[in-house]
C-alpha cells in the first residue's frame, strides 16, 4: 500500500458539478483520487471522470516549455501556408505530401523570448490596426482569476470588449433568457435541493453522462422521496428508465411543447394567480400569445402526444414543489433564447420559483463556466454582469483599473463565433486563446479553419496543442489544475478552493502569473501604467474583483477554505444564498414572455433525412484536449454515431459497421451503434472526437439574441462506408511540427 506524501484537497476541472477531489499525491506523482464524505456537493461520490480522469498531467504530450515558430525566432518574415502547419501528425512527422514549410517548425525558447514575441506582436498590430483589430478567448477550465485578469487585459490596454468564451456555445440562451425574464444568469437553487422537490422536468440533458453527480441527486430524489421526474428529451436518456413521463420530442420542438403546457395550465386554471400578481409582469399578453399552441398544434410538430403534453402539464402544475433542469438540448439552438424563455413562462405561471427546491437551473456545462461568466469573459458584461456599454458600469472599473476617465470601450464586443467570422483584412488580426479550442468546438469547421488561417497573429496558452495550438504562432505552457491555486465558481455558483497538488512540471507557469507577466510587457510598450498587474497570490484578484462585483464581496479565501461560499455573499459575515429570488427577481417583476414556433433552420428532406443532433459522453469532455490524452481514451477510443434499429435497417446498417455520416457542409466516417436510446430520424454523435469531428457536419446559424450555434440539429444522410475508410485515431493532427 502507498504512503501518501501529501493529500491536496481541490475541485474537478471537468463538469459544472464541482465536486471535491483528494489527489493523493507521491513523490510529486497523483497516484489516486478520493472524494470525502462529508463534501456539500457530491457526498464522497465521483464520476469516472473525476476518479480517473487525471492523468492527462503526465501525459508526454503535454508542452512544458514555451515555443515559437522558427520563423519569429530567426527573425524571417512570416511564411505563406498556415493551412499547412495543420497537416502534420502526432509524432511531429509531415504527412507524406505535406509541402509545409520549416518555417513553421515550433522551437522551444525560454519565457522571455517568447512573452516578448507576443508583446512585440499584438503591440504592432494593435498600434496598427486599433482595439477592433484585437480579440481574447478566455477560458471556462480556468480558474476565476485567470478569467478575471485576461479580460482586465484587453478591456485595460487594448480597449476591446472582443471578450468571450465558451459560454457562448453552450448556455447562451439560457443566460440571455434568464436576464431577460428575471435579471440574472445563474441556477436559482442549488442541485441538491432536487430531493425537497415532489415534481421535477429534466429536459435538454443527458444529465447521467454530462453531470453525472447531479443524475446520482436526481435518482435519489425519485427513489428516496418519491418525487415524480417528467423528461422532455429527443433520445431514450438512462433517466428515462425512472422518469414518471417521457416525452420524446423532435430535435428543436421545445416551444411549441413547452408553450402547450402553458396552455393546458392556463385553460384547466391551474396557474398561480396570487404568484402572477405580485411578481411579474406581462401576463395579459402572453395570454394572448397562447391561442395557437394547443397540445394538439404542438404534438403535429414536435411529435409528442397531446395526452402526454396535458398529463405533464398538470404534473407540475399541480406539485406543492416543483423545478425545471436544463442542459444544451433548450439553449444550442437558433431559437434557444426563446426555448429557455418557454421554461421560464412555466415557472411565472405556476409560481415554482423563489422557493427551496422550486426553481429554473440551466446546468452548466464546465467545471468554471458559470466563474469565468461571473468574472466578465463576455463581450457584453463586465464582471458582475455589468453592461459595458452603460457609462456608470464603465466609470466603476475605470476607477479599479486606474484608467483615465473615459477610456474603456463602450463598444460591445465580438462573440465568440462573430471574433473567428471576422477574422480577415480589416476586422480581426490578432487573436489570444487560453485553453479553449475552437478548432473542435466551434461549429462548420471547414469554415472554422479557414478563419484561423486569415489571423495575422495567433498565440495559445495551454497545456497541450491541441487543434487550435497547432494554427498558433506562440506557445505559452500553462498548469492544469493540479498544479494551481485558485477558485472554480460551480453551477450551483458555489465558488470553492483549487489547490496546487505538485509544483508545475517543466517551465509551465500558472496561467494568472502567465498574464501579469505579459501584462506588465504590454504596458511598457503601450506606453501606459494604469492597471494593477502585480499580485502576490491569487486571492489578491480575487479581492480586487470582489470589491466592485457586489456578489463576491463577501468571499475570501479563509471562507471557502472548507465547503466554500455561494454566491450572491454580500458581505463578510452573510451565509450565502443557495435559494435566489425568495422576495423579488433582480429586474424587480419577473416578465413573461409572447414566442413563436420558428423550425430549426435544416428540416430533414430526401437528401438528408435525418436530423443529427450532438452532445457529450460520459467518458470525454469537450474537445478532449484532457481526456483523450488520459486513461479514459482507451474506455471510450472512438467515435460512434448512435441511429435507431428501424433507421439501420432501411439502410442496410448493422451494430458496428462504418458509416459515412454527411451534411451540407462536411462529412465524417465513424462506426455505427444501433440502439433505441436514439429516435426514429435521429442519430446522435458526441463531439470529442478530432479525427470524426462532429463539429465539421454542425450548422454555424446563429440564436439572433444569444449568438449561440444550432449544434443541436442539423440535417444528415447516413451512408454504409468500408472499414478502411475508418480514419485511425493515431494520426489525428494536433501538434505541428516539434
Ligand atoms: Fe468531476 Fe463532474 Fe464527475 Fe463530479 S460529476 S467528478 S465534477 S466530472
Amino acid at each position: 500500500m502507498i504512503k501518501s506524501d501529501r493529500v491536496t484537497t481541490t475541485t474537478c476541472p471537468y463538469c459544472g458539478v464541482g465536486c471535491t477531489l483528494q489527489l493523493h499525491v507521491k513523490d510529486d506523482f497523483i497516484y489516486k483520487v478520493t472524494s470525502p464524505f462529508d463534501s456539500p456537493v457530491n457526498h464522497g461520490n465521483l464520476c469516472v471522470k473525476g476518479r480517473f480522469g487525471y492523468d492527462f498531467v503526465y501525459h508526454p504530450k503535454r508542452i512544458t516549455t514555451p515555443l515559437v515558430r522558427r520563423y519569429l525566432l530567426e527573425g524571417k518574415p512570416k511564411p505563406e501556408g498556415r493551412e499547412q502547419v495543420f497537416a502534420v501528425s502526432v509524432d511531429g512527422k509531415p504527412i507524406p505530401d505535406s509541402k509545409i514549410s520549416n518555417d513553421w517548425d515550433w522551437l522551444e525558447t525560454d519565457w522571455d523570448t517568447a512573452l516578448n514575441f507576443v508583446a512585440d506582436n499584438l503591440t504592432r498590430i494593435y498600434k496598427r490596426e486599433g482595439s477592433d483589430a484585437m480579440a481574447v478567448y478566455c477560458c471556462a477550465k480556468a480558474t476565476n482569476e485567470d478569467n478575471y485578469l485576461l479580460q482586465k487585459m484587453y478591456r485595460a490596454l487594448f480597449r476591446t470588449n472582443n471578450v468571450d468564451h465558451c459560454t457562448r456555445l453552450c448556455h447562451a440562451g439560457s443566460v440571455v433568457a434568464l436576464q431577460q425574464a428575471v435579471g440574472s444568469s445563474a441556477m436559482s437553487n442549488t442541485a441538491s435541493q432536487v430531493v425537497m422537490n415532489d415534481v421535477f422536468i429534466v429536459t435538454g440533458s443527458n444529465t447521467s453522462e454530462n453531470h453525472p453527480i447531479i443524475a446520482l441527486q436526481m435518482k435519489e430524489a425519485v427513489q428516496k422521496h418519491g418525487a415524480k421526474m417528467i423528461v422532455i428529451d429527443p433520445r431514450r436518456i438512462d433517466l428515462v428508465d425512472m422518469a414518471e413521463m417521457w416525452l420524446p420530442l423532435k430535435p428543436g420542438t421545445n416551444v411549441p411543447v413547452f408553450t402547450a403546457m402553458a396552455y393546458v395550465i392556463v385553460e384547466e386554471n391551474l396557474v398561480n394567480h396570487d404568484f402572477i400578481n405580485d411578481r411579474t409582469e406581462g401576463y395579459t399578453e402572453f395570454l394572448s400569445s397562447l391561442e395557437t399552441f394547443t397540445p394538439e398544434y404542438a404534438e403535429e410538430i414536435s411529435g409528442v402526444p397531446a395526452e402526454d403534453i396535458r398529463k405533464a402539464a398538470r404534473l407540475y402544475a399541480n406539485a406543492k414543489n416543483a423545478a425545471i433542469y436544463w442542459g444544451m438540448g433548450i439553449s444550442q439552438l437558433s431559437h434557444g433564447t426563446a426555448s429557455a424563455l418557454a421554461l421560464i413562462n412555466l415557472a411565472f405561471l405556476t409560481g415554482h420559483i423563489g422557493r427551496d427546491g422550486t426553481g429554473l437551473n440551466p446546468l452548466r456545462g464546465q467545471n468554471n463556466v458559470q466563474g469565468a461568466s461571473d468574472m466578465g469573459a463576455m463581450p457584453f458584461h463586465y464582471p458582475g454582469y455589468m453592461r459595458v456599454d452603460n457609462p456608470e458600469n464603465r466609470a466603476k472599473w475605470e476607477k479599479t483599473w486606474n484608467i483615465e476617465e473615459g477610456g474603456l470601450s463602450l463598444k460591445l464586443g465580438l462573440t465568440t463565433t462573430e471574433i473567428l467570422s471576422h477574422a480577415h483584412e480589416g476586422g480581426i488580426r490578432a487573436l489570444y486563446i487560453m485553453g479553449e479550442n475552437p478548432m473542435m468546438s466551434e461549429p462548420n469547421l471547414n469554415e472554422t479553419r479557414k478563419h484561423m488561417q486569415h489571423l495575422e497573429f495567433l498565440v495559445a496558452q495551454d497545456i497541450f496543442i491541441n487543434e487550435s495550438g497547432a494554427f498558433a504562432d506562440v506557445f505559452l505552457p500553462a498548469t492544469p489544475f493540479a498544479e494551481k491555486d485558485g477558485t472554480f465558481s460551480n453551477t450551483d455558483r458555489r465558488v470553492q478552493r483549487v489547490r496546487a497538488a505538485q509544483p508545475p512540471r517543466g517551465q509551465a507557469r500558472p496561467d494568472w502569473q502567465i498574464l501579469c507577466d505579459l501584462a506588465l510587457r504590454l504596458e511598457s510598450r503601450l506606453g501606459l501604467a494604469t492597471a494593477h498587474w502585480t499580485y502576490s497570490n491569487p486571492e489578491e484578484i480575487l479581492r480586487e474583483m470582489a470589491s466592485v462585483n457586489s456578489d463576491y464581496a463577501g468571499i475570501t479565501y479563509d471562507r471557502i477554505d472548507k465547503v466554500g461560499l455561494i454566491y450572491p455573499v454580500p458581505t463578510m459575515d452573510h451565509p450565502g444564498t443557495p435559494t435566489l429570488f425568495k422576495e423579488s427577481f433582480p429586474r424587480g417583476r419577473g416578465k413573461f414572455h409572447q414566442l413563436e414556433y420558428i423550425p430549426v433552420m435544416e428540416e430533414p428532406n430526401d437528401e438528408y433525412p435525418f436530423i443529427l443532433t450532438t452532445g457529450r459522453l460520459l467518458e470525454h469532455w469537450h474537445g478532449g484536449t484532457m481526456t483523450r490524452n488520459s486513461a479514459l481514451n482507451e474506455i471510450y477510443p472512438e467515435a460512434r454515431v448512435e441511429i435507431h434499429p428501424a433507421d439501420a435497417e432501411i439502410h442496410g446498417i448493422r451494430n458496428g459497421d462504418p458509416v459515412k455520416v454527411q451534411s451540407r457542409r462536411g462529412e465524417i466516417i465513424v462506426r455505427a451503434t444501433v440502439t433505441e436510446k436514439t429516435t426514429v430520424g435521429v442519430v446522435f454523435l458526441p463531439w470529442h472526437f478530432a479525427e470524426a469531428a462532429a463539429n465539421l457536419l454542425t450548422n454555424d446559424v446563429l440564436d439572433p439574441q444569444a449568438k449561440i450555434p444550432e449544434f443541436k440539429a442539423c440535417a444528415v444522410q447516413v451512408f454504409p462506408a468500408r472499414e478502411s475508410d475508418l480514419p485511425n485515431p493515431e494520426a489525428v493532427v494536433t501538434r505541428g511540427r516539434y
